[in-house]
Parts: structure tokens; sequence; C-alpha cells
């Protein structure tokens, strides 16, 4: 018997984050910001995490980051991974960490510290996921 192919995992459809994944469809990275203490942050969260400020409205960011860590992948897990590909780390700009990968180069040639910008992939049939490139 051999195992079962692997598709795409999806992030749950959830309505605190339905409007972060909206943004990504319309090719624009948004991000949570406090109205309290005017901090951004990711992932989504019913409140502030610097604060606890409860008014929290989305916006738009910058997309503009660099790399804080990345491991490459050297061995998919399905057909769907196809590797070699990055897991990253990237500090945007506003403020928050998002785990995400780097595309568009040879993973050897990334680094930490690297600037990088965000870019948008579609994942499956009705997902696009927010990666970065270097820029
Ligand atoms: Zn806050």
């Amino acid at each position: 018997m051999s195992a079962p192919e692997l598709t795409k995992i999806l992030p749950p459809d959830t309505e605190l984050s339905r409007p972060f994944w909206e943004g990504c469809r319309n090719q624009q990275l948004l991000m949570q910001q406090c109205k309290d203490c005017d901090r951004f942050q990711f992932y989504p969260r019913i409140v502030c995490s610097h604060c606890e400020g409860e008014q929290l409205s989305w916006q738009p960011v910058s997309g503009q980051g660099s790399v804080a860590s990345f491991t490459i992948v050297r061995r998919g897990i399905s057909k769907a991974y196809e590797a070699p590909y990055i897991v990253a780390l990237v500090d945007l700009k506003e403020g928050p960490r998002m785990m995400t990968t780097v595309v568009g180069c040879d993973p050897e040639s990334v680094a930490v510290g690297d600037t990088v910008e965000v870019q948008f992939e579609p994942w499956g049939s009705d997902l696009v996921l927010p990666v970065f490139s270097k820029r």
C-alpha cells in the first residue's frame, strides 16, 4: 500500500483571518493595526499583542522586509511541495515577523539580512499566498 498523495495544505478559513486572505487575492498585504498603540501585528488576533487593545483595523503595509532566518527544505513532502524551497522568517518594515518563503532565486543565494519584498502566488484553487523575492 502506498502513502496517500498529500495535496497542498490550506489554512483554515476563519472570520478573523478572512481580510488577510482577501487582501492577498487583491495583491495587497494587509496587517492588523492597533488604534491604541499604532503597532502592527501578524498573525491576526482578537486583541493587540502589544497592549491588549481591542481596536484593531486592517491596513496595507509596504511589503518590504528583511530575512531574519531561513532554512532550505531539500526534500519535499509530496509533489505539491517541490524541493528545494525556502522556509523563511521575514521581518516586515512595519514590525511583524512572518513565516513565508523566498522565491525567484537560487535557494543557496539567500542570506540572513537580505532585503525582500512581497509578491503573491496562487496556492490551490482559491487561495493566494504572500511570498517574498530578493530586491
Ligand atoms: Zn496596541
